[in-house]
């Protein structure tokens, strides 16, 4: 099962990785691990600071449920929520997270409210997922 969620994830990824946005796609399951949601960044076209994949996938379901309590579901995000999402992923009561790549600048697993549990998945699509981010700023410089 988590398989395939990181295959969505993975081509979900390749899709958006050469847009203007930095590469990031944030997916939700429900406890059953049912794909039930997947956005990416949205911030530099839409000129919305708070346009993070993961502040996008949540409002998803938050429109979808009509209901902010998101408890019982699983965040995926191929980048380490930073302390904005973490704050927005704090709001829902959603109390799992799983991601790929360290945040090292802006990173909010640290600080996290402690019902919150954050476990790093490692592997060739972390591997991959990370040097996108790299490719996509040294692009900017
Ligand atoms: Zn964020």
């Amino acid at each position: 099962m988590v398989n395939e969620i990181i295959k969505k994830m993975y081509d979900h990824f390749n899709k958006i990785v050469d847009s203007v946005e930095v590469p990031v796609v944030s997916l939700i399951t429900d406890a059953d691990n049912n794909i039930v949601a997947i956005s990416e960044n949205e911030r530099q076209a839409k000129f919305k600071i708070c346009g993070h994949a993961e502040i996008n996938v949540i409002n998803k379901l938050f429109k979808k449920y009509q209901s902010k309590n998101l408890k019982g579901f699983k965040l995926y995000s191929t980048l380490e929520p930073c302390k904005m999402c973490v704050g927005a992923i704090e709001q829902t009561g959603l109390n799992e997270v799983f991601y790929f790549v360290d945040n090292k600048k802006f990173g909010g697993s640290a600080t996290a409210d402690n019902r919150i549990t954050f476990k790093k998945i490692n592997g060739e699509e972390a591997t991959y997922f990370e040097e996108q981010l790299k490719k996509y700023f040294a692009k900017l410089r």
